[in-house]
């Protein structure tokens, strides 16, 4: 019998998660990204990110960001230590844990710490949360794609898929900017701050819309930054290389993919702040990314209502590679689901 096949719309790291897991669960997975997958492409957010596997100040979250991102941090130790074995690209998960500054409500940060069970410790005026991970992003890409590979789950890079018209139930194929169908028995939306353009002429709501982050890169001696380091919504992390990420920005201007030397002044005298080494440091890089913007960075994993062969794991906002195993295993239930009941 032939297995059930999928069409994942995105690589990015939503995307890529899901089909690896729709690859375990059996199904032939096709992932389709209009650039190439894990490169640095102007706007996507998956590479742009810092990696942190943890929302930030998670006590101002609601529930559902908190249960997604902590069930992602499970995940992450076992899925990188599966994917350097089997492909030789290390995602660098590493338990560097974060330091927050103040300000920040301390009652509302044990109240927190409870609920979930986290070790929290104040350290003179600051909070140690030693359980925060980092992954190395455009490294995770790069294994993931290798692993899909290795699976035999196709990628379909430098291929657009068309905004989708109200079709037919079930969804059998999907047009691409070159005139081509792809067919498939189900399709997942993984397509971040450009979700909305592709299903806005069917019946799906999406409030998604994208939000720029621009980040710096500077160079350290590896181990100057022993840890994360927070301060009023910037933060500071080291790699094991050395390489330091300072960032990031957050700004509504739509679809511009552009830096700003106004944000890379502003975001240098933070880093240089917090990290006085940084002012002998020259910054080596500086790129923005889009993140899919949603209000209260919950993000959508669903069906869409019209079209029953076609889920949503998108709008995952500020904290999409923290969340991406968590919601990968979400959508693929809902896939599942649909597939057993066919
Ligand atoms: C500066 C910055 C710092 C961040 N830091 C963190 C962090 O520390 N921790 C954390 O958890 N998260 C962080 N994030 C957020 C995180 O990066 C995003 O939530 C996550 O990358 C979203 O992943 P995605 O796969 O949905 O989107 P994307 O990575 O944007 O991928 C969507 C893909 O869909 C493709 N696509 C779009 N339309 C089509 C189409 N029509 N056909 C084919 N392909 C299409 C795009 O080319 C793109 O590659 C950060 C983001 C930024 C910008």
């Amino acid at each position: 019998m032939n297995r059930p096949s999928v069409v994942v719309v995105g690589g990015g790291i939503v995307g890529c998660m899901t089909a690896m897991q729709l690859q375990q669960r059996g199904y032939r997975v096709t992932v389709v990204e209009r650039n190439q997958i894990a490169a640095q492409t102007s706007g996507e957010s998956s590479w742009a990110g810092a990696g942190i596997i943890f929302p930030l100040l998670p006590w101002l979250y609601q529930p559902v960001v908190n249960h997604l991102a902590l069930a992602g941090a499970q995940a992450y130790p076992a899925i990188c230590q599966r994917l350097w074995h089997d492909t030789g690209i290390n995602p660098e998960c590493v338990q560097s844990g974060m330091l927050i500054r103040p300000p920040f409500d301390l009652v509302a940060a044990h109240a927190w710490a409870a609920q979930y069970q986290i070790a929290i410790e104040v350290l003179d005026d600051a909070l140690w949360i030693d359980s925060v991970l980092q992954v190395r992003n455009p490294r995770l890409l790069q294994a993931l794609k290798a692993w899909l590979l290795l699976h035999d789950v196709t990628l379909l890079e430098h291929t657009q898929l068309m905004p989708l018209e109200e079709s037919a139930h079930p969804l059998t194929r999907w047009q691409t900017t070159t005139g081509d169908w792809l067919e498939a028995d189900a399709f997942v939306v993984t397509s971040g701050a450009w979700s909305f353009e592709l299903l806005k002429q069917t019946a799906m709501q999406l409030e998604i819309k994208p939000m720029r982050g621009q980040m710096l890169l500077y160079h350290l001696p590896p181990n100057t930054l022993k840890h994360m380091l927070y301060h009023n919504g910037f933060y500071m992390l080291q790699r094991l290389d050395g390489h330091v990420l300072a960032g990031s920005s957050l700004e509504d201007v739509g679809f511009d993919t552009g830096v700003t030397a106004h944000m890379r002044a502003e975001m240098q005298a933070k880093a240089e702040a917090l990290c006085p080494a940084l002012k002998q440091a020259p910054i080596l890089q500086h790129w923005s990314g889009l993140r899919p913007g949603t209000p209260h960075n919950i993000p959508t994993i669903g069906r869409h209502p019209n079209i029953e062969n076609l889920f949503l794991n998108t709008g995952h906002f500020r904290y999409g590679v923290t969340m991406a195993p968590a919601c990968a295993s979400q959508v693929v239930a809902l896939v599942d689901a649909y597939v057993e009941s066919d």
